[in-house]
Parts: C-alpha cells; sequence; structure tokens
C-alpha cells in the first residue's frame, strides 16, 4: 500500500487563496478547514492529506520529510533558508514585500541604526550587503511600534498596501525583496515518490497557466 502524499499548508491568509488552487488541481479537503480544529486533514485526491500549520514550521516539516511537499512564503523561505528543499512553482500567490520603512521624514542619522524585525538574518544581510552598520532588534509581532516607543530607528517587514506603516505615521523605504507563495518538496521524496508528486507539481502548473490566460 503507497503511504498518502502529505502537503504542508501554511494557515492564515496564505490558505485561503492556496486552497482556490489546489480545489481546480483536484485536492480539496472533505471538511471546512476553518470550522475545524483538527490538524489532518484527507482530501477529494485519495493519495493526498493535507496538514495546516504555521508558516515557519512548513519548511521543517518538508525538510525532514514528516510532509512531502508544502505551500510558504518567500519571506520564510529567505529568512529560514531553503535547505533540502526544491522549490518548483511560484504560485503567485499572497504577494507583497519585504521593505524596511521609518516614521515619515525620516533622515539617517549617519551613525549606527537600530532595526526592529522578525526577519533577522534577511535585515542583517540587506544592511551588511550596504554597508550600513545595524543592530538588529529581535521582534515577534507589530514591529511599526517599535519606532514609536524609540526601541529603534527603522523596521523591516512586510508590506502589503501601505495601510498599517500609513496608520502609524511611517513610511515605506526600500524594498528588499517581493514575496509570493512558493511550492516546496522535499528532495529525498522527489526521487522517491517521483510520479505523484510530479503529478501534483504539473497539475498546479496547469492551473496557474489556465488562471494567467484567463487573467
Ligand atoms: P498592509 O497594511 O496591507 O501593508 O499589510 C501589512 C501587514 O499585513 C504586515 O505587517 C503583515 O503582517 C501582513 N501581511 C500582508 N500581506 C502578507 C502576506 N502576503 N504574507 C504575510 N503577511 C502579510
Amino acid at each position: 500500500m503507497n503511504e498518502k502524499l502529505t502537503i504542508a499548508l501554511t494557515k492564515g491568509r496564505i490558505l485561503k487563496e492556496t486552497l482556490p488552487l489546489l480545489a481546480r488541481a483536484g485536492i480539496a479537503p472533505l471538511e471546512d478547514v476553518s470550522s475545524s480544529r483538527k490538524l489532518v486533514f484527507a482530501t477529494t485526491h485519495d493519495d493526498v492529506q493535507l496538514v495546516i500549520i504555521r508558516g515557519t514550521d512548513v519548511p521543517t516539516y518538508v525538510r525532514h520529510g514528516a510532509a512531502d511537499m508544502g505551500v510558504v512564503g518567500k519571506d520564510i523561505l529567505l529568512e529560514h533558508g531553503a535547505q533540502g528543499l526544491y522549490e518548483p512553482l511560484d504560485l503567485g500567490i499572497a504577494r507583497c514585500r519585504l521593505m524596511t520603512a521609518g516614521p515619515v521624514g525620516w533622515q539617517g542619522s549617519g551613525a549606527r541604526i537600530r532595526v526592529a524585525t522578525k526577519f533577522v538574518n534577511i535585515a542583517r544581510s540587506h544592511f551588511a550587503r550596504q554597508g550600513v552598520h545595524a543592530e538588529i532588534i529581535k521582534l515577534y509581532g507589530a514591529m511599526e511600534l517599535a519606532p514609536m516607543m524609540d526601541l529603534a530607528d527603522l523596521i523591516v517587514d512586510i508590506v502589503d498596501t501601505g495601510n498599517t506603516l500609513r496608520a502609524n505615521g511611517m513610511e515605506p523605504l526600500e524594498e528588499i525583496a517581493a514575496v509570493s507563495s512558493r511550492l516546496v518538496v522535499n528532495k529525498a521524496a522527489m526521487r522517491s515518490r517521483y510520479r505523484s508528486i510530479q503529478r501534483v507539481v504539473d497539475d498546479l502548473a496547469a492551473v496557474l497557466e489556465a488562471g494567467d490566460a484567463a487573467a
């Protein structure tokens, strides 16, 4: 008997955009994921099950082979690394930008700057590339608060509409990376379960292509 292919999905806003794509590829959960407290879902596809977890945990599950494939934001892959993973498809969903941002009208002092972010690796390499000496301060949320409370001069965060920044007296400064959700595959599983994995990749690619054509 063949074990089910497991796809790890990022919960939250990415999930809302992932489910319609998967459904068009013939993979739909058998129950409403938003009203269930379950973490594992059987699907309309006999050989595929879904697990729904935090984005930061998706690469870990897929890297260790606990899930064969996953859907995760590029921001997470850039921050936590993509070792042990293939990234065969850009799903083009949950698009946003990783940016530096500061209080409106902020002028760099020229001296050491303090940067609050949950993306410490991305921030560190961004400022290192620019030769800017930055002290990186790790936060887990509400980055916009840090300059207001004089914890930091700038932040590195995800920007979509920019409304969150504006509502807190800040403005976007530099784009570090464009972000969208990616399909990732465990490298060993790609060899050992090539046929079933490639089938899902091809089906999703066809859905994306049809979507692009319709757009
Ligand atoms: P906005 O106010 O539209 O610029 O949205 C900014 C906030 O929404 C950010 O601080 C993020 O926490 C969150 N956000 C927006 N888009 C995404 C996304 N695609 N992935 C993850 N978080 C997002």
